[in-house]
């Protein structure tokens, strides 16, 4: 069978569990009205799919299902496997207890959700079986359009310490390492007399406990991630099995920090396509464009294809003041924009009981049709008027971002011995934003791009490397791309072991310089606290300097800006000095960023955490802007160009509060109004345009 899908999927998540079933026809017909063709369904419904062990109640959702197909909408059907039920949860004795054991000793008790750990046998079995009877039950049902896989995986962390994980544990260290004395050797146990004698003295090692080998550290949580991707696995397998031929995805929460313990790479190898949650005011009232920018591309990154909005913001989150409605239609487009080509609102009403009463769904508690529903029909107006340019369309990829699990997660697992105090997402999101500045919205890379792929790479913060990934970066300087190095690079082995050759290691001769100290400054990022305890050494500040001055030379770069977090010092061997750490503050003149040309391209080395106008210049100092493509250098106009065999579109979107005007190179045709488009735009406040050149 093959699904026939829209170039937009749109709809909400709804949760028919939570409303009498006389109300059901209401809602369906409401969303019809505005626009609808998809709802996810079922995502925290065990109790109710599954009331005791081996009795499947499915008829009530069956009920369900048909109401919203005689309207019309398709149903993205949950897995409910991170709402597990009280029979399952309160075990009938301790070796049945399948609760999440954390570090602190505790686990916490039924009422929850995502509290069962995916290392847990009777979980793991529970949860196939679920699958395998929801799949058998709707894998023919025509309203079904795909299958989401559990909820927010890792979203209260993924270090579980039971006997289950500590066992798994360390047969995942003897797969690895084959024997004991290679696993002492390779992570250099011996620091501290930790030797293990065998895999049965290995712990699982505690985040919070000073002086933890950060290598065994990594390798834990590598340990969680596969637990988490072997877990999804096989749910999917359980799917298949039971006859769900739809594509499957899952929705993943990597906003909050890099991956939330899990390998977004490896987590949707084995899917179809790849999901995320977007919440724009998690991070701030007013969300930066580069900051779901950023996550946008990430989730594309997943699968190099477009992706799925799981959950889209429809209204503020717990404890925040009524948003300005046009932000929603901002932010819809903006995931549009970027290669959505689902948007589920997170939720359809407000629930009136549970704890998330504050979280606003697209209706309130009352279900009265209000302005949140209003702009929500509005934006599927807008979707069917222009869906037929939607299809196929990709941006032209000039830059890219490299991101890496085990740089991103050792970062933060390791934060107490003096690594680097930025988070990874914000360095990583300060390029973007550098790069976004210029009219080039970068794609991320999971791994070096192969040379001429991207004229530009950014590596942030990669300082753990392989040979075969220092290889690849040679050869793509050497064929003629532009590499950017932010800090650290180049410093530690896969093992999280630091490399005694000059570093950056195998790059120096690319970069022209040679790391001879280091200075961590000011005081840590706060990490997400259940990663890490509030009582941790990481959280003290060290007492050195927040912030140094830096000098920036030539004329793009002329003026005094500031670093912080991290300086590296670099003694140059032949790159040339683009910028000096200011006489009289550690680590006194040594360069701070350089450039040295290598083969037919060039690297630069960023050595410390720059403020955000330096990099700017830095980016525009490196690369032009797309001839063609509007440009601003507003940083609350956010730009992004798509095409596809039918012409170019570009997405012009006014993130900020005033209005903004934006030059356009070329007669263009406002895809929205159907007027043209001649020198410039004006935008409202939140107000965005596509923009659309024809091919003749
Ligand atoms: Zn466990």
């Amino acid at each position: 069978m093959k699904l026939k899908a829209p170039p937009v999927w749109y709809g909400a998540v709804y949760y028919p569990e939570h409303w009498p079933e006389n109300r059901w026809a209401t809602d369906a017909k409401m969303m019809r009205a505005a626009g609808f063709n998809v709802v996810r369904l079922g995502e925290f419904a065990w109790c109710r799919m599954e009331p005791a062990e081996n009795k499947f109640t499915f008829d009530w959702l069956k009920r369900n299902i048909d109401i919203l197909a005689r309207e019309g909408i398709s149903v993205l059907l949950g897995t409910p496997t991170a709402g597990p039920p009280a029979w399952l949860v309160n075990a009938k004795s301790p070796e049945q207890d399948c609760r999440m054991l954390y570090e602190d000793g505790t686990r916490w008790e039924f009422g929850g959700r995502s509290l069962c750990c995916v290392n847990h046998p009777r979980f793991i079995e529970r949860s196939r079986r679920i699958a395998h009877a929801l799949g058998k039950h709707f894998a023919k049902n025509p309203a079904v359009m795909g299958v989401q896989i559990d909820n927010e995986l890792g979203m209260y962390g993924t270090r579980c310490y039971c006997a289950h994980c500590v066992v798994k544990f360390r047969e995942w260290l003897r797969k690895k390492y084959g024997t004991i004395n290679v696993l002492n050797e390779r992570l250099g146990m011996i620091f501290g007399g930790g030797e293990f004698r065998d895999f049965n003295d290995v712990p699982l090692p505690r985040v919070r406990q000073d002086l933890h080998n950060p290598g065994l550290l990594l390798d834990s949580q590598r340990f969680y991630s596969d637990a988490n991707v072997a877990f999804v696995r096989m749910q999917a397998e359980a799917l298949r099995q039971a006859g769900v031929w739809q594509p499957i995805t899952t929705n993943v929460c990597h906003m909050f920090s890099g991956w939330t313990g899990i390998d977004g790479r490896a987590l949707f190898a084995d899917l179809d396509v790849a999901g995320w949650d977007c919440y724009p005011q998690q991070f701030a009232a007013d969300p930066a464009p580069a900051t779901m920018g950023l996550l946008h591309n990430i989730a594309r990154a997943y699968k190099e294809k477009k992706y799925w909005m799981l959950e889209q913001q429809s209204g503020s989150p717990f404890g925040m003041a009524a948003d300005d409605v046009r932000r929603i239609r901002l932010w819809a487009w903006q995931a549009i924009a970027h290669g959505a080509e689902m948007i589920l609102y997170f939720r359809w009403r407000t629930c009136r009981f549970g704890g998330e009463q504050y979280w606003r769904g697209i209706l309130d508690h009352d279900a009265k049709p209000n302005d949140r529903y209003r702009m929500i029909a509005r934006i599927s107006e807008e979707i069917n008027r222009v869906k037929s340019h939607l299809v196929g369309t990709a941006g032209p990829r000039r830059a890219a971002i490299l991101l890496d699990f085990d740089n991103c997660e050792s970062l933060t697992l390791s934060a107490a011995y003096g690594a680097p105090r930025v988070s990874y997402r914000e360095l990583a999101e300060q390029y973007y934003e550098a790069l976004r500045r210029r009219g080039i919205p970068a794609d991320v890379v999971f791994s070096v791009p192969d040379p001429g792929r991207y004229d530009l790479l950014v590596a942030p913060l990669f300082r753990i490397i392989n040979e075969t990934e220092a290889a690849s970066l040679r050869a793509f300087v050497a064929k003629g791309g532009t590499l950017v190095a932010a800090v650290c690079t180049a410093t530690f082995s896969r093992d999280h072991v630091a490399v005694a050759d000059p570093v950056p290691w195998l790059l120096a001769d690319v970069f022209g310089v040679e790391r001879i100290e280091w200075s961590a400054l000011g005081k840590l990022a706060v990490p997400p606290k259940e990663r890490l305890g509030e009582d941790s050494v990481a959280w003290k500040k060290l007492g050195s300097a927040d912030t140094i001055p830096v000098i920036g030379k030539g004329k793009t770069l002329a003026g005094t800006f500031t670093a912080r977090a991290w300086c590296d010092h670099l003694q140059v061997t032949t790159a040339k000095v683009l910028a000096r750490f200011a006489q009289g503050t550690p680590p006194g003149p040594a360069p701070a960023i350089t450039v040295d040309s290598f083969g037919k391209g060039r690297a630069i080395y960023v050595a410390a955490v720059m403020e955000q106008d330096l990099l700017n210049r830095l980016i525009a100092m490196l690369v032009e802007p797309d001839i063609g493509w509007p440009v601003s250098d507003s940083a609350q106009v956010e730009i992004v160009p798509q095409q596809n065999g039918a012409g170019r579109l570009c997405f012009i979107l006014n993130h900020g509060a005033d209005a903004v005007s934006v030059r356009v190179p070329k007669k263009a045709v406002d895809l929205l109004s159907g007027h043209s488009v001649r020198k410039a735009i004006k935008l409202d406040p939140y107000d965005m345009v596509i923009l659309s050149w024809r091919i003749q």
